[in-house]
């Protein structure tokens, strides 16, 4: 599904084969979940193969490695080079990259310096489907942001995220959304939340969640289109008086949510602000926003 034998990642200076990769077992990441990764995509464009947002997810990944005492030896505009490089050896236009940033030998508890990196792609249709989903209230939190740093994409946080998205696929819904150690909604497993009231989004504010590249493009969106949002705590009950709702993320993208818990959001979604929102990404994240194509 993710590569075939004839698929090349770039590990650690070198364009290989993936199939030929090898990784040692005594690493630090395998065993302790001390690692740091991204999430990026590209599209196919009329102006070619474009990163979205290439420089962010970069300094992102930057940001996430040095929080854990990772020295990563490569600059943000050396890695989008390489991914564009990486993406042309594998004849990918449209697709999904995962940088991952994992450690060498060390049973210890301690940083290491032996640092390794991958860039691995692949064609990878949206994280979430294509359909509105039933969303379930968790009952796994969001970790504490006392206890890790939680702007930080580590290879270890996704345990938690592991753990919620298979209790609501247990209980028949398609994702799972989280609350925060205060017990305020925070975000979905591996994306970020809003709803819409009035015509208004809501959404979580930064201190307890990722803050989300696709989140800020929204923000970014809304504003162009004079759409308000508010950052604040809300507590889940309060999404069950909201006229419609969305996760975002860039493996996502953004995905309209139909159901939360036993609610129905009311509000017919093409006719939601959010929707508005989601064909702008769409158009946005193609570059064929100022040319007229419509989505
Ligand atoms: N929250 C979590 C926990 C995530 O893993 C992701 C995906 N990186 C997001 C939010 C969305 O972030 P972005 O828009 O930068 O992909």
């Amino acid at each position: 599904m993710y590569y075939s034998e004839n698929s090349v990642v770039f590990l650690n200076g070198n364009f290989v084969k993936a199939a030929d990769a090898k990784v040692g077992l005594y690493n630090q990441t395998m065993h302790y979940g001390n690692g740091v990764f991204e999430g990026i995509r590209s599209y196919d464009t009329p102006d070619g193969t474009r990163i979205f947002k290439a420089k962010e997810h970069f300094d992102r990944l930057h940001y996430s490695a040095e929080k854990m005492h990772i020295k990563l030896k490569y600059s943000s505009e050396e890695l989008e080079q390489i991914t564009y490089q990486l993406l042309e050896m594998n004849d990918l236009k449209d697709a999904y990259i995962r940088p991952l940033v994992y450690l060498g030998d060390n049973m210890s508890l301690t940083p290491t310096d032996e640092v390794h990196l991958v860039i691995m792609v692949w064609e990878w249709g949206k994280y979430l489907g294509d359909k509105m989903l039933k969303v379930m209230l968790s009952s796994f939190q969001r970790p504490n942001p006392k206890s890790c740093f939680v702007q930080a994409k580590v290879v270890g946080h996704y345990t938690n995220s592991i753990l919620a998205t298979t209790e609501a696929k247990q209980n028949g819904f398609d994702e799972a959304l989280l609350t925060d150690m205060n017990g305020y909604v925070a975000e979905g497993p591996g994306a970020n939340f809003f709803f819409e009231k009035d015509g208004k989004l809501v959404t979580a504010p930064l201190g307890n969640i990722l803050s989300g590249i696709t989140r800020a493009t929204v923000f970014e969106i809304a504003k162009e289109l004079q759409i308000e949002v508010e950052e604040r705590f809300f507590k889940p009950e309060e999404i069950e008086t909201a006229d419609a709702a969305f996760f975002c993320g860039t493996a996502a993208e953004v995905i309209g949510i139909e159901q939360f818990n036993d609610y129905k959001f009311p509000m017919n979604w093409e006719e939601s602000n959010s929707s508005f929102i989601q064909r702008k990404y769409k158009r946005r994240v193609a570059f064929n926003e100022y040319q007229n194509v419509y989505l």
